[in-house]
Formats: C-alpha cells, sequence, structure tokens
C-alpha cells in the first residue's frame, strides 16, 4: 500500500558516475581522466537549454511517481498527459508537481527515459491533482488508482479515429446452433465491439466473429463523434410553488456565486426536489458552466434523461460502467472539453476532469451505494464535497431522508439546510401502518399477511397500482436438506446460495458462482429432499399469481432491470398501466414517480435490523420512508402497509407516527453515547489470502502491533463475518476513535511496521459502511 519512494524497474543500472568526486580533497588519476571527459563530452544541458524533467503519475497502483525526459521540441506542463514507457510496456500518466507524493529516488539526468507522447487532450487541472491526493491521501488508496477514475481507458482513445461495432443483420446464420441462437437474441437490436458482444451474450469473441461471417451480424463504423446538443435553460421551466421558487433562487443564487457550499436540499418524497435543482442546472448553463448529477444507481439514470430531456429539450450525456466503448470515449472527451453540460453518472463519474464545472448534485444522497466497496473505498458524497471545495463550486446533496452525517454537517452550520417540508400540488403523504406479523400470521408457507392481501385485493378491483417491497433477490434464499439438515453453500464464500427459480439456477450473490439446483442432496444424497427456505421476490410473485391470477406482476431487481433499456421498459409499462403489481427489491424504492400507485406492502420490514451494522435502523428508516414515498405521489391518497415483529422498535413506532424528527434525534443520540459516527470514526483492515494460514498469521503479527493510543480501540483480528470470499480468507481489525484522531497516520505507521508476503492483500476501509 505505500507506494512512495520507488525507483523505475526499467531503469538501467547506472553507469559510471561521472564527475563525481570532481571537487573532492584527492585528486585521483581517475579524477583527472573524469574531468577530461567531462571537457571533451559535455552533458547535454551545458549545450542545450536545461533538459525538461517531468514527474509523471502513472496509471498504476503499483508505483509512485517517476521522472522521465520531456523530448526535445515538446512540452509537457504541469497537468499533461502523457504515455511513458515503464519496462517492456507504456502506460498513461499525468504530469505532477514534484512536490506531491514525496520524492521518488533521485534519478539522474542521463538515466531517464524519454517520454513517448503528450496525448492531445487537456491538462488534468490543478483543483482535480488536488482532489486525487486528497483521495489517496484520504483513503490511504495508491494515487495512482484514483487517477485511473480521471482517465479511463476512453481518455487515450483518439476521439476522431472510427470504431467498428457490429449490430444484427436480422439475417439469420445458415448454420443455426443453440448457444447462436442465444446469443443473437441477448444481443436483440443492441450495437458494440466484438468484446462488447461476447460479453453481452455471454458467449466467446469467436462465436461473434462466426456470427459476422455467417452475415447475422454486419458492421458499422462509429465515426468521429457527433457533439452534443446544447440544454436549453428555458425549454420547458415549471411553474414553481412558492416555497420551491423560495428554495430554487437559493440554489441559483449558490451557482451564480460560484463558490464552495455545500447546500442540504431536504423535501420528503414528492416535494419537488428534482424540479428545484434542475433550476440551479439551469443556472449554471446560463452561466456556461457544466453540471454533475450523481445517481446511486445506474437503473435510474435513463428515467433522469427522459426527464431532463423534458426539462431542457436535450438529454443529458450519461456516464456509467453500461455504456458501449464508443459511447465512454464520446463523454469522455465532451466532459473533458466542457462541451458536455450535464452529466448524469454514477459515482465513477466524479473523478472525470471537467473542463468548467459549475455544480454538483448528489441525488439521493443518503444512498449507501455511493459508498465504493472494492479498490478505492471512496464515498462517492464524501469526495463530491471535497471536489467543490477544491474547484470552489456549490455542492447541492438532495434526499427525503438526509444521512445523519449531513444532518450533524447542518447542525454544525458547515452545510445550508434547504427544506421542502410537503409535497407538490396537494398531494398527501402516505399514512404508514404496521401489521404485527405475530397477531396477524401469513398462512402457513406463505408471506403476505391477510390485511396486506386484502389491501391487495381493493387496489386490483380499483385499477389501482400496488409496490410489494422485499430486499431479496431470486425465490429464496437458503436452500436446505430435509433429511440431514444440509445447507447449499458457495465454494468460494461464507454464504448460501440464493435460488433464482425462473433460471432454474442457484447462485452467489457474492462471488457469482452458479450452478444448478441439484436433485440430491450433495451430503446425504437423498433424492428430491431440498427444501427452499425462506422468501425471495421471485417466491413472492408465486405467491401473488396463486392468490390473483388475473394480476400484471413485475419483478424488478439487478436480474430483471440489467441495463438501462430495461429500466426504460419498466417505466413505460407501469406508467402505460401494463402493471397491477410491482415486487421489487431496493431498485423500486427511490426515483420512481408512478402516479396511480396507491399501495406499498413492506414484506419483511425487519430484514435489514439483523447484522448488527451500527446504521442498521438508519438504514430501516430510511428505505422503509423511501418505498413509502412511491405511494400516493398524484391526486390519489397511499397506503403503506409495514409487515414487522417488533412493531414496538423505534424504529417501527417512529415510521407508524410519522415522526422522522424524532427518529433521528434518539438515533443521534445513541450515536452520540457510543461515539459512533458522525460522533467517532471506524477503519477496517481486512487482511486476506487464499492461503488461511498466511492470512492469519498476518493478521496476528497485525495485531500483535495494534497501535496504542489515548481514545482509540483495536478490535480483532478475527476471522471476518464473511470469513472467506471469491477464494479468499478474510480476517479483520476494526479501529474506533474519537473524531478528531489521526486515524490515516496511525494505520500508515502500523502497516510499514511488519513484513507483507506476496500472498497476502490488505483493503483498507476508512468510514466503513459494511461490517462483513
Ligand atoms: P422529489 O424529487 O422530491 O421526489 P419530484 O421532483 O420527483 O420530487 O416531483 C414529484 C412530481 O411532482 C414529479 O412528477 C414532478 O414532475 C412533479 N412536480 C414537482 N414540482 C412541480 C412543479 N412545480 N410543476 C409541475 N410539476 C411538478
Ligand atoms: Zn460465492
Amino acid at each position: 500500500m505505500d507506494c512512495r519512494g520507488q525507483s523505475n524497474p526499467a531503469l538501467p543500472l547506472p553507469i559510471a558516475s561521472r564527475g563525481e568526486d570532481l571537487y573532492g580533497s584527492n585528486w585521483s588519476l581517475a579524477a583527472i581522466a573524469n574531468l577530461a571527459a567531462f571537457l571533451f563530452y559535455p552533458p547535454p544541458y551545458i549545450l542545450r537549454s536545461p533538459m525538461t524533467r517531468a514527474r509523471v503519475l502513472l496509471l498504476t497502483a503499483a508505483l509512485g511517481p517517476l521522472d522521465y525526459r520531456v523530448p526535445y521540441g515538446s512540452e509537457a506542463p504541469l497537468g499533461s498527459v502523457v504515455v511513458a514507457p515503464l519496462g517492456p510496456r507504456k502506460m498513461g500518466g499525468v504530469v505532477w508537481e514534484d512536490s506531491a507524493f514525496g520524492a521518488p529516488e533521485a534519478v539522474g539526468d542521463n538515466r531517464l527515459r524519454n517520454l513517448y507522447e503528450v496525448v492531445p487532450v487537456p491538462p488534468v487541472p490543478a483543483p482535480l491533482r488536488r482532489l486525487v491526493e486528497w483521495t489517496s491521501d484520504y483513503y490511504l488508496a495508491p494515487p495512482g488508482a484514483v487517477l485511473r477514475m480521471v482517465l479511463p481507458g476512453a481518455a487515450f482513445s483518439d476521439a476522431r479515429r472510427p470504431i467498428v461495432e457490429y449490430r444484427a443483420t436480422g439475417a439469420l446464420p445458415a448454420r443455426m446452433t443453440p448457444q447462436r441462437s442465444v446469443a443473437l437474441e441477448k444481443i436483440g437490436e443492441r450495437q458494440g465491439m466484438v468484446r462488447e458482444l461476447a460479453a453481452l451474450a455471454e458467449v466467446s469473441d469467436a462465436v461473434i466473429r462466426g456470427l459476422v461471417n455467417a452475415g447475422a451480424l454486419e458492421a458499422v463504423s462509429v465515426a468521429a463523434d457527433a457533439p452534443y446538443p446544447e440544454p436549453d435553460p428555458g425549454f420547458a421551466p415549471p411553474d414553481l410553488s412558492d416555497e420551491q421558487a423560495a428554495s430554487a433562487a437559493q440554489l441559483r443564487d449558490a451557482v451564480t456565486a460560484a463558490k464552495f457550499e455545500t447546500l442540504l436540499l431536504d423535501g420528503v418524497t414528492g416535494s419537488g426536489k428534482t424540479e428545484v435543482y434542475m433550476e440551479a442546472i439551469a443556472a449554471a448553463v446560463e452561466a456556461g458552466r457544466q453540471t454533475l448529477v450523481l445517481l446511486p444507481e445506474i437503473a435510474l439514470t435513463e428515467p433522469m434523461l427522459t426527464r431532463f430531456a423534458a426539462r431542457f429539450g436535450c438529454e443529458p450525456v450519461p456516464w456509467h460502467s453500461g455504456l458501449r466503448a464508443t459511447e465512454r470515449r464520446r463523454a469522455w472527451h465532451a466532459i473533458a472539453s466542457g462541451e458536455a453540460k450535464i452529466v448524469v453518472g454514477a459515482r465513477s463519474a466524479l473523478f472525470l476532469p471537467y473542463a468548467k464545472l459549475g455544480l454538483i448534485v448528489v441525488d439521493e444522497a443518503h444512498e449507501t451505494s455511493f459508498k465504493q466497496e472494492d479498490g478505492v473505498h471512496y464515498h462517492a458524497r464524501d469526495v463530491a464535497v471535497m471536489r467543490g471545495h477544491f474547484e470552489g463550486l456549490p455542492v447541492v446533496l438532495a434526499s427525503a431522508t438526509p444521512a445523519l452525517e449531513s444532518l450533524a454537517m447542518v447542525e454544525a452550520g458547515r452545510y445550508r439546510h434547504i427544506e421542502l417540508p410537503a409535497r407538490f400540488g396537494g398531494a398527501t403523504l402516505p399514512d404508514l401502518t404496521a401489521i404485527d406479523m405475530r397477531q396477524d400470521p401469513p398462512d402457513r408457507g406463505t408471506w403476505l399477511a391477510p390485511p396486506l392481501v386484502a389491501a391487495l385485493a381493493d387496489r386490483l378491483q380499483k385499477g389501482e397500482q400496488s409496490l410489494l417491497f422485499l430486499n431479496r433477490r431470486g425465490f429464496a434464499p437458503l436452500t436446505l436438506c430435509r433429511t440431514c439438515g444440509h445447507r447449499i453453500q458457495c465454494p468460494n464464500c461464507t454464504a448460501w446460495m440464493v435460488e433464482h427459480r425462473l433460471v432454474h439456477r442457484l447462485a452467489c450473490h457474492h462471488c457469482g458462482h452458479v450452478m444448478p439446483p441439484p436433485r440430491l442432496c450433495p451430503e446425504c444424497e437423498d433424492e428430491d429432499s431440498l427444501v427452499a427456505c425462506g422468501p425471495g421476490v421471485e417466491r413472492v410473485a408465486d405467491e401473488v399469481g396463486l392468490r390473483f391470477p388475473e394480476a400484471r406482476v413485475a419483478i424488478v431487481t439487478s436480474d430483471t432491470l440489467w441495463s438501462p433499456a430495461k429500466a426504460a421498459e419498466f417505466v413505460d409499462n407501469v406508467e402505460g398501466g401494463l402493471v397491477d403489481i410491482i415486487i421489487g427489491t431496493q431498485l423500486v424504492t427511490k426515483g420512481y414517480h408512478f402516479p396511480n400507485l396507491t399501495l406499498v406492502g413492506v414484506v419483511d420490514a425487519d430484514l435489514g435490523l439483523d447484522g448488527g451494522d451500527l446504521r442498521a435502523s438508519e438504514r430501516t428508516f430510511q428505505q422503509i420512508a423511501q418505498v413509502a414515498g412511491r405511494a400516493g405521489r398524484g391526486v390519489k391518497p397511499g397506503e403503506v402497509l409495514i409487515q414487522t415483529r417488533v412493531p414496538d422498535a423505534p424504529v417501527m413506532a417512529a415510521l407508524v407516527a410519522n415522526d422522522r424528527n424524532g427518529f433521528y434525534a434518539a438515533e443521534a443520540a445513541a450515536r452520540k453515547f457510543a461515539g459512533a459516527p458522525p460522533y467517532g470514526r471506524f477503519a477496517a483492515l481486512v487482511i486476506s489470502s487464499e492461503d488461511i494460514e498466511i492470512a492469519r498469521g498476518v493478521a496476528q503479527r497485525l495485531g500483535a502491533k495494534a497501535p496504542v493510543a489515548e481514545g482509540l480501540a483495536v478490535y480483532g483480528p478475527a476471522p471476518a463475518p464473511l470469513a472467506m470470499l471469491r477464494g479468499r480468507h478474510r480476517f479483520r481489525l476494526l479501529l474506533h476513535a474519537p473524531r478528531s484522531f489521526d486515524l490515516q497516520g496511525t494505520i500508515r505507521a502500523w502497516v510499514d511496521s511488519i513484513e507483507w508476503p506476496t500472498k497476502a492483500r490488505l483493503a483498507i476501509d476508512i468510514d466503513p459502511y459494511s461490517f462483513v
């Protein structure tokens, strides 16, 4: 993890140290020979202008900055994007200040290698370089790994060079195999490079090439990247209510002031937060500046694009992992040139090199999916605020259920609080009622209690829509043997295999391992003894199908809404009245606005309370408040039924009493008492290895050297709750400290104090959200 002070392994060994003892006291013959050599073969800097060295931060996690020579005749000012030699390879990088990241080993001019190329794209601006440094420093991540988020591959692909993509011709190949037919079906109308289509269809590149040769796919040249249309701030501005107008004016002023400020746009679901922050975006467009809107899920980008198009006359520029290579290249270059005025994206859009950024909006800012859980473990909401700080621009955090962290910043006077307490257009907030599952249990083998079944029947009869929320994908979370009690576990992870009945598979939700459902118990080999335990959304859908055969059901999970196009199709179907009952995971809890949806049923409200996570209550509150917010958004009022076994738990009581402030106050008091975030800090260290003894050994050595300091507590090492993940054994150490404690410095020194075997990996998670 320490990546400072490494020398370039590609450099040749030092040749003669010419002139080294020139001014020493002993004039040896060798020294005189050296002086002669110096006079006859003067080093280049005597003849030419001073040689230009450039310190370059390369796009690799393994190395710190290295020095290179800028070829004679070129220029590489700070921030320049370059391609440099690294051993036998070429690697991208950015010219950086000498002062950052500590000095690499001094390398003499004569040992420097030439940069290959200064890439003709705008230099990475200084504020973004500061953000990369800050992120690396705060999250203890290699700066090169952070820089990769600024410069994805798209940055190096020439925007003018055409790329060949393929799409279906509609003709079927003469020789049709089941594999080819499935591949063509999965590709559908989509277009992409061979590699992309192969990934999409889950086949090898060769299968795609075969389809090209057979005439089923044809080449399309995606030429010069077309410019994006300009959003028109005056295209269709809404008639804001007085309350909305007052909030919008504050946001507009913040954009015009072009100064750093964080504004918490805190409004109940359906209050018009999106309409209000779009006014701020309009102000940024008017000022000729770019806006970045961060969303917690890719699935939300598509409906958002449509919504923006209705307001600004054209779609904004999307950025997320689902883009094709050509789309990425087009978007990256437009972002770096300043041409992309409004960018809507997932957290990976945060580090892109916007040329003229004027505003950042983090929508659904309380969402924990803004926290990245692998690679650089950063929190996009927090880094967004830091970006606003370095670039001197306003950052808007929009949420109906803000994170306790954000509310604490309001209380401390650091964030401006902008509130929208009422729904727009007179729509009322739905009524929440708890169904006590101990008193009103569902029939055996079913999951919906009688009051919820009755409410569903009532909506069906009235032609209104319902939503059942259960945060569990698949059919059943566990399969066990009735005879011997064996539970089917993932071979690579400490996790049960989840049954996905629609695709006839058991799947691990951690590593993606899949297998066909076995007929015999793998342990006792008893036949037909395996039973599904507990419900997932598919099982609830089965029950709904049995109870209401005429109902049209949509299952909404990452398995069914795996592309923006699928998400758009889902929205169209619901809006078009083609769906009666939506059954979904957290994917349906936010963003959507379906006016005819009047009933929300929470199938298992207690699900998120297990597991001992410090934010369990807060998350449960947010999730249920959000999903409740989908009900009654139009003229018809909404109703929310919450199935729980603990109706008296403070979080359930607060939800039912609509007592948000009471809940937050109690939660804040409990956290303060425990010194938990935002009033204290945690950091987690996870040591992993394929070899359990290596992982345990490192964890123990680290544990033996645990830092001792006033206020600091170190827990562990202990096997992580997810003791094995993707075939790696995991041990955890957890640090707990007061807010002001220098956790990063402590961890840095601690981790450097032991020897690290190459087979052990360390993941550091500052401000962790996941405790597995
Ligand atoms: P939130 O983001 O707070 O949940 P939205 O911005 O999605 O709320 O607004 C809820 C619904 O009300 C949306 O359909 C939106 O278009 C509509 N709406 C909100 N404010 C206005 C307004 N001033 N004029 C017209 N429609 C509005
Ligand atoms: Zn697994």
